[in-house]
């Protein structure tokens, strides 16, 4: 295995855990290419260091988050920059093509990720199809990405 590699799957899932094919390859690409247009943007670990450990793939039993977590099906980042202004600033972008550029389905609100967020805040991005979300949800659709209330 490869560095990179094993950056990736460090940045992605919490110790313990290293079978990439656990979570969906599609996001995996996705990511890659984000990479590239942010070069310090992490998951769990910047530099090969271990900040988070639930923010890519979570296993079945894991408390952190909603019971039936996109997470936990390998479709969801929670995407991070290393200050809030950057959080506020990949928001932003992730709004604008989030969904045309990249695919992303969906996003948390930030007024709970980042705006009530006691740190520098999160993006959570997933690539649940619309037609598996629910009805009802206070949500609302900014350039073709399901924005809810986490
Ligand atoms: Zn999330």
């Amino acid at each position: 295995m490869n560095q990179d590699t094993k950056n990736l799957i460090e940045d992605l899932f919490p110790p313990g855990f290293g079978d990439l094919s656990l979570m969906n390859k599609e996001i995996i690409s996705i990511y890659g290419s984000l990479k590239s247009i942010f070069p310090a943007i992490f998951v769990n670990a910047a530099n090969g260091k271990r900040i988070f450990n639930f923010c890519g793939w979570r296993p079945q039993n894991c408390i952190a988050g909603a019971k039936n977590s996109p997470h936990k099906q390998g479709l969801a980042l929670d995407l991070h920059m290393p200050t809030k202004a950057q959080n506020e600033h990949l928001y932003d972008y992730m709004l604008k093509v989030g969904y045309s550029t990249h695919g992303f389905t969906r996003m948390e609100d930030r007024k709970v990720t980042i705006d009530q967020s006691k740190g520098g805040g999160w993006v959570h991005v997933d690539i649940v199809p619309l037609t598996d979300v629910q009805k009802g949800r206070t949500a609302q659709i900014i350039n073709g990405i399901y924005v809810f209330m986490p």
